[in-house]
């Protein structure tokens, strides 16, 4: 298994549910957690209720807030971890650099000339975590700090300091909001804004955490409560024209109004419909705008120099400077050098879009699965929801094999383009297919999610169709 992130402790689990302990876990970092442990910036929250965002099945009474602060998700990690005895079958400081099929098993090497023939593998490796290409020019000339979300130093002081945050999405105007309070100035420079859905996040009271701790039904009931609220909300919003995504879009327009100055206002006024780009939930980034030690800037960045940022020929002089300029969100296990049957280069067979079944699977590439890998509905749909449905389907394959139903199991080249022509065809109705740029799309201009609800989604993983797959 590679990654210790959410998704690969919960494959872990589940394989130890099911009595299987002969497996291992590659972690290229020195601990668990994947994003929660990589990123440490101020106002860090995770902006799915926290209620919804545990496994089903091992829920946390103690989260402090209705959204949960970073470190907590973190901590509720490290905990899953120990409680189900998963650390043990952890490699840490090891990246896997190759996997290559052959006589039934998936030879795997990592940096560390660590060899070993397993056969199973599952890629549970993230996609938001390789900083994306940046392209500003005179970066390198920069005197002061530059930060970013994911390296994000313990030990730096922002008090009094002028701080330049670059980026608006989620990360950014997190940053942006917990900075405001503690810089002497901050600039945010803000290229193209973001539709911002107005989100409180209440403490949770003690009576609330005690009944949820005491009764672990209230909390998984809570869980389930949640996950169909997003799902019939943001799911339909984003999924199909309708009343929902009238909704979400006339609550986004009112909150925009909330800023007094209209021109900020009409500065921060995003050309495209809310959730084309992945919506914002914040309650905060319009307030912390507003401050006065804090300005928004829409020029274009021309470049960064020794002192600062030079925006639209104004230079904007600064002693920090966060980039939150998002992610290379288009590889997912790419990166590694996997070679399937036939020699065939996973790279080459993902040139232009990632082929794919079902979001799990890759023809030519038996007994290799994928856990949130392409067109998984990261959109809109909780990561631990997908995680979930995506281990349970495969727990039914590897069920399938220890029964000795097959050594190797692929899926067809025609399952995978009948799924691929599905999502072609669903994709235009979506808010995503609205004609903005975002994280979702990649160079070529394919949408890497997926076009249906969550509980579409689980329907779909929710048996093996064997017809699909080709068994050895
Ligand atoms: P992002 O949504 O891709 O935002 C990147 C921002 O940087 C955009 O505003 C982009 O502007 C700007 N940018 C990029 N290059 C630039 C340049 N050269 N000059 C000026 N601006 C530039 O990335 P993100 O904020 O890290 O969020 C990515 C995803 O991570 C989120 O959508 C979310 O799914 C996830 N996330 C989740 C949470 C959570 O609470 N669960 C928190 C953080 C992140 P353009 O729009 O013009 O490209």
């Amino acid at each position: 298994m590679l990654g210790a992130g959410l998704s690969g402790l919960l494959m872990g689990i589940r394989l130890k549910k099911a009595g299987i302990r002969d497996f291992t876990i590659y972690e290229k970092a020195d601990s668990v957690g994947g994003t929660w442990r990589d990123n440490r910036y101020p106002g860090l929250t995770c902006d799915v209720p926290s209620r919804l965002y545990c496994y089903s099945f091992f829920p946390h009474g103690a989260w402090s807030r209705f959204l949960p602060p970073g470190e907590e998700v973190l901590r509720y990690l490290r905990a899953a971890a120990d409680r189900f005895g998963i650390r043990a079958h952890i490699k840490f400081n090891t990246e896997v650099v190759s996997l290559r099929w052959g006589n039934g098993r998936w030879s795997l090497r990592s940096d560390r000339g660590d060899e070993g023939d397993f056969h199973f593998v599952v890629a549970a490796t993230g996609f938001l975590h390789h900083p994306a290409r940046l392209g500003l020019a005179g970066l390198q000339s920069f005197k002061g700090a530059v930060v970013s979300p994911s390296r994000w130093p313990p030990s730096i002081e922002l008090g009094g300091r002028r701080v330049g945050v670059v980026g608006t999405g989620s990360s950014g105007t997190q940053i942006a909001s917990a900075v405001a309070e503690q810089a002497g100035q901050l600039t945010v420079f803000c290229r193209s804004p973001q539709w911002v859905f107005p989100l409180p996040n209440w403490e949770l009271s003690r009576l609330n955490r005690g009944l949820m701790g005491r009764f672990p039904a209230l909390s998984k009931a809570a869980h389930f409560m949640y996950r169909y609220l997003l799902d019939a909300l943001f799911g339909k919003a984003t999924t199909h024209p309708g009343w929902q995504r009238a909704l979400v879009t006339a609550l986004c327009r009112a909150h925009l109004r909330g800023i007094r100055d209209p021109l900020l206002r009409q500065q921060l006024t995003p050309k495209d419909v809310p959730m084309c780009k992945r919506l914002v939930f914040s309650n905060e980034f319009y307030r912390a705008i507003q401050r006065s030690n804090v300005s928004v800037i829409r020029r274009p960045i021309d470049r960064v120099y020794r002192s600062g940022i030079e925006a639209g020929g104004v230079q904007y002089r600064l002693d920090v400077l966060v980039l939150a300029t998002g992610f290379d969100s288009h590889t997912f296990m790419s990166r590694i050098h996997i070679t399937g049957q036939d020699g065939r280069d996973l790279r080459d067979v993902w040139a232009g879009f990632p082929l794919n079944y079902r979001t799990m699977a890759v023809p030519g590439f038996p007994n290799l699965f994928m856990i949130i890998g392409p067109n998984s509905p990261f959109g809109h749909v909780s990561v631990p929801s997908i995680a979930e449905t995506q281990t349970a389907y495969i727990m039914q394959l590897i069920g399938m094999f220890t029964r000795g139903l097959f050594t190797s199991a692929g899926p067809t080249e025609e399952a995978a383009r009948e799924f691929q022509s599905s999502l072609d065809e669903a994709m235009p109705r979506t808010a995503w297919a609205a004609g903005c740029s975002s994280w979702y799309r990649n160079e070529a201009g394919y949408i890497n999610t997926y076009p249906w609800s969550g509980s579409h989604f689980r329907n779909l993983l929710a048996t093996v169709n064997c017809q699909h797959f080709t068994f050895e």
